[in-house]
């Protein structure tokens, strides 16, 4: 009994992972650019509670705007500090 719990468990965290990993708007390379850019951007100049360096990035990569900004969101990500925090963190859980 214990072990198939235990075996449940693993299953049902690899299914949250991989339903994560399916949310990803964009491919794992991307994002690791996207959240490198806007830490070392954010280390630099500060957050001033916009999405300034994330938009940079994405218009800069000429990615989907929409996708990335909703999913970002979705994670807590609702200005450049936290998206380097909250959605970075969602991120490396699941890549
Ligand atoms: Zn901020």
């Amino acid at each position: 009994m214990e072990s198939s719990d235990r075996d449940l468990k693993k299953n049902w965290k690899l299914q949250q992972r991989q339903l994560a990993r399916a949310a990803f708007p964009v491919a794992d390379q991307l994002l690791e650019s996207l959240f490198d850019s806007v830490e070392s951007n954010v280390d630099v100049h500060g957050c001033d509670h916009s999405l300034r360096f994330t938009t940079q990035w994405i218009s800069e990569h000429e990615q989907p705007e929409q996708p990335i900004l909703e999913w970002l969101a979705a994670h807590g990500g609702h200005c450049d500090c936290e998206v380097v925090t909250n959605a970075a963190d969602h991120w490396e859980q699941n890549c």
